[in-house]
């Protein structure tokens, strides 16, 4: 019987586990942390054998293939003992996807992955497919391909996860953008993250398509590097397909007036969204007049530029999901009226100097609010505008209020980790938005 050892004990790796059992494997899992109680119990309900606090290492050494959660760093040193005796270390997707039947829509890329992956699924859904959502969001992949496998899925794919894939062959693969992010996960190395990035397409043969934007910096070069005989698309169509390479299905920022599109969230980068989405359904099969109303009554997805409440005529944006410095910028590029910036928690190595220019054009004032804002404010002091210091977000909300005029703009967009003053970005945004709510009621 096959040993299969499961290091993280979440939604992923227990989903696995249970689909692994299913598959007649030997299946054991081990967490460092505490597993949540939810998991603890789904794991005793199934007989699957697990341990939290520690690794026990003879074991997973034994085993004959690992899956790993995509928290796991490559530095670990248990990983590096599996990687040093040979033993194959998968993501939960490779892992799932032989026992599945159904298709799949993947979607990865520095920014805009969850925006555009809830949307292709809200597509989906609303065309009475048979569909399941997962991946870095929703319910685990391998548990629906256990308990319900459907005829698709939506996946959103981290480049974590996409370190783990060798055999995966997505059929429809969406890449919106690649902006430097998790570079400490890389060596630094921006062409690694990129390679990681760009595995989303290995495996595809021309009976599969890659969408992806052909106005992003780096996307078009490295398709030049692995597409036999690539060049770029003027218009969005699926060209004739070549031996070896996927069909290639690109979108600029024009598509979307020229198609006449209307989506129902804000921002250039949005539209991008929507293009990605409108192309990766209708080569999914989705009637386009379909396509186009769902556009319409997408709701959009929490953290992400949601608009909170107009408070005194002041209009509060949570975008707590914008960890680094480029989503940051294309939600300053989608604010219309003079905005009071909310910047500033755990950094990972930004560079502010790219968004400084933006600033400057839109922004009245700038909040920091971490528990260390040294490298913020140094990096954004020579802008010139008024700056406050807030160490909680009861205290960045009341300096808002103070600094904003009539009919402006207060937005959440930190560019970092939330880590240092909150539980996760969700915990930042709901304490905005909760916050943002009592002052309206005490209005
Ligand atoms: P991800 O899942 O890749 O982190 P999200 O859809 O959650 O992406 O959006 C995260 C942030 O990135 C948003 O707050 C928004 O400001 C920004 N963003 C969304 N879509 C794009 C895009 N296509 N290009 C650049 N930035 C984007």
């Amino acid at each position: 019987m096959k040993r299969t050892a499961i290091l993280g004990g979440g939604e992923s790796g227990v989903g696995t586990a249970i689909l692994a059992q299913k598959q007649g494997m030997d299946v054991w899992l081990s967490d460092m942390g505490q597993i949540r109680p939810k998991y603890q119990e789904m794991l005793n309900r199934h007989q699957i054998s697990w341990e939290q606090g520690g690794h026990s290492e003879d074991k997973i050494l034994a085993a004959d293939v690992v899956v790993k959660s995509p928290g796991i760093p490559d530095k670990a040193p248990i990983i590096q003992k599996l990687i040093a005796q040979g033993t194959p270390i998968l993501s939960e997707l490779e892992f799932a996807k032989p026992y599945s039947k159904g298709k799949t829509i993947c979607i990865t890329g520095s920014n805009g992955k969850t925006t555009t992956t809830s949307l292709i699924y809200h597509i989906m859904k609303q065309s009475g497919a048979d569909v399941g959502l997962a991946g870095n969001i929703g319910r685990s992949y391998a548990l629906q391909v256990a308990q319900e496998d459907h005829e698709w899925y939506v996946l959103e794919i981290s480049s974590f996860q996409l370190d783990n894939m060798f055999s995966f062959r997505a059929d429809i693969a969406v890449l919106m953008n690649i902006t430097p992010d998790h570079l400490d996960r890389y060596d630094f190395k921006m062409q690694n993250y990129t390679d990681s990035k760009m595995r989303i397409l290995q495996n595809q043969t021309p009976k599969d398509s890659l969408v992806y934007w052909k106005e992003d910096l780096l996307i078009p070069e490295e398709l030049e590097k692995r597409v036999q005989g690539y060049a770029p698309q003027p218009t969005p169509s699926s060209r004739p397909a070549r031996p070896g390479s996927p069909t290639l299905c690109p979108f600029g920022d024009d598509d979307f007036e020229r198609l006449g599109l209307k989506f129902s969230q804000m921002g250039q980068h949005n539209k991008r969204n929507a293009m990605a989405a409108f192309l990766a359904t209708k080569l999914a099969g989705v009637d386009e007049q379909l396509i186009r109303r769902c556009l319409i009554t997408f709701p959009g997805v929490e953290h992400r530029l949601e608009r909170v409440e107009e408070v005194d005529d002041v209009l509060y944006i949570n975008d707590s999901k914008a960890t680094n410095v480029d989503a940051c910028h294309v939600a300053l590029q989608a604010m219309d009226r003079p905005t009071v910036l909310i910047v500033g928690g755990l950094d990972k190595g930004n560079d502010y100097s790219t968004i400084a220019p933006v600033i400057k054009e839109k922004c009245r004032a700038i909040v920091l609010l971490g528990a260390d804002n040294t490298v913020p404010r140094t990096a954004l002091e020579g802008i010139g505008l008024p700056m406050a210091d807030t160490h909680s977000m009861s205290d960045c909300v009341s300096a808002c209020r103070r600094m904003a005029h009539k009919c402006d703009i207060v937005l959440l967009s930190p560019c970092c980790a939330s880590f240092d003053l909150f539980k996760n970005m969700e915990d930042r945004g709901e304490q905005f938005k909760t916050l943002v709510r009592q002052m309206r009621s005490n209005e």
